[in-house]
């Protein structure tokens, strides 16, 4: 394997420019989006441009988030540290909360190396009230009291492409967030043709994911039958296939302004979405696969197209941007980057802390080694062989007490090094925390 070398963007670039400029950056998260909507074994013409956009990244196929809800999770990817260290979350019962005041974001380095940031979000939880892009020097927030009312992905990209003409200075570090998949689900014609009213044909104007739909999940009460989901999912699909079109227009757009050539692209998901996969529907409520798992594609001009299938997390993302830009990354981020798995130089595993519930039971897991381990509030806890059962469908923590033990092991050494790190409980850093820290990159030569 050709080794991977972010010195390109000094050496080939920008050739004859005095100063060697440094790249632009442009990450996209498509809120709600499911790992299997992308990639090989999608669904055949869902997600055709970024699957155009694949040819010519590096796909990871196992990237996972740390929480199952859009607040704790984006600010995870922002902040490089995990929802119990950057305190944005909570619950519906129990409140909200937002970034903490000391936690530092993605968006610093690049600002004090003099990019111009600039963020463009669709929901709350990522306007200035939470803190989650308090740090961009730019923010195109808009949101609506319900989800009925969005700012579509049209008009999403169309903010992009008019910041791109019309404010921008170089280099740019552009978040943008599209927020369509998420429900309710009312795609635009001709998605909601091509891929809900096959199933749908009696009423075309059917929409699912309202208010009420939710209130009524939250209560016990809401319908989940499964050919009310599969309408529903139905419907999720032609959102998809709408922010597809739209990520692909932007995308295009960078090309038409010649961008694509020195603009590193990262495109991921915030969480997915269940549709009965363990009986419910919906985010927010547990750390299955089907709302941790997400894409990740990063596209770094000048570098081949590759699939890579180590597990990977969103905390490394935040350090990955900083050593692709030759920056220096904020010594608080805790993941590793990804550029020397890229380049085949790295091939230590990467331990996936998830927590932060919206709603339902208070959950924790830990996925490490082809096993997940998810622990509730009350200490109930459900353990999964991955290689074998990648669906989660057999818990196995009655009758793999070793297996469940040496997670159990893990995952509490994780939650112990929380503690200690956030200064709440002094824990004596044992030789076996100090190892546990340092395979999540709490520790370690740069700490
Ligand atoms: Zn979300």
């Amino acid at each position: 394997m050709r080794p991977f070398s972010p010195i390109f963007l000094t050496l080939s670039l920008f050739a004859g420019c005095g100063q060697p400029a440094r790249p632009n950056v442009v990450v996209i998260v498509i809120d709600t989006l499911r790992a299997d909507r992308v990639g090989p074994k999608a669904p055949a013409g869902l997600t055709p441009y970024l699957g155009k956009f694949a040819e010519g990244a590096v796909s990871f196929d196992q990237c996972h988030a740390h929480a199952p809800w859009t607040l704790p999770s984006c600010a995870a990817i922002l902040s490089g540290v995990h929802p119990a260290e950057h305190g944005a979350g909570g619950n519906l019962e129990a409140g909200l909360h937002g970034l903490g005041q000391d936690v530092g974001t993605l968006v610093q380095p690049f600002a004090r190396a003099g990019y111009d940031t600039h963020a463009i979000v669709n929901v709350a939880f990522l306007d200035k009230t939470f803190g989650v892009t308090r740090d961009f020097g730019g923010l195109d927030a808009v949101h609506f009291k319900t989800n009925i009312e969005v700012r579509r992905a049209g008009p999403t990209t169309q903010a992009a492409l008019s910041w791109l003409d019309r404010e921008r200075d170089e280099p740019f570090l552009l978040f943008v967030h599209y927020f369509d998949p998420h429900a309710v689900y009312d795609p635009p014609q001709p998605f909601r043709r091509r891929f809900a009213e096959p199933r749908d044909q009696k009423n075309q104007s059917f929409v699912f994911g309202t208010r009420k739909h939710m209130m009524a999940l939250r209560a016990g009460q809401l319908d989940l039958n499964p050919e009310v989901i599969g309408r529903a999912e139905a419907l999720y699909n032609g959102e998809v296939a709408y922010t597809d079109a739209e990520v692909g227009r932007l995308l295009d757009g960078l090309s038409e302004r010649g961008l694509d050539q020195n603009s590193i692209v990262v495109i991921t998901g915030d969480h997915g979405e269940e549709f009965l996969d363990h009986g419910g529907f919906e985010h927010g409520h547990t750390l299955y696969d089907e709302l941790t798992h997400v894409p990740l594609m990063i596209r770094v001009p000048g570098e081949g197209a590759q699939r890579i299938s180590d597990t990977v997390r969103h905390v490394d993302l935040a350090p990955t941007l900083c050593e692709l830009a030759d920056l220096a990354p904020l010594s608080s981020f805790v993941g590793r980057s990804l550029v020397g798995l890229m380049g085949g130089t790295d091939s230590q595993p990467r331990p996936v802390l998830a927590q932060g519930n919206m709603w339902g039971p208070d959950l924790t897991s830990y996925r490490t080694g082809g096993w997940k381990l998810i622990r509730a509030g009350d200490g109930r806890e459900e353990l999964y062989d991955l290689a074998s059962d990648p669906h989660e469908q057999r818990d196995l923590a009655g009758n793999d007490g070793g297996n469940r033990a040496r997670l159990a092991e893990q995952l509490d050494l994780a939650l112990r090094g929380m503690a200690a790190l956030g200064g709440s409980n002094q824990v004596e850093v044992t030789p076996q925390l100090q190892s546990w820290l340092e395979a999540l990159g709490y520790a370690g030569e740069s700490q």
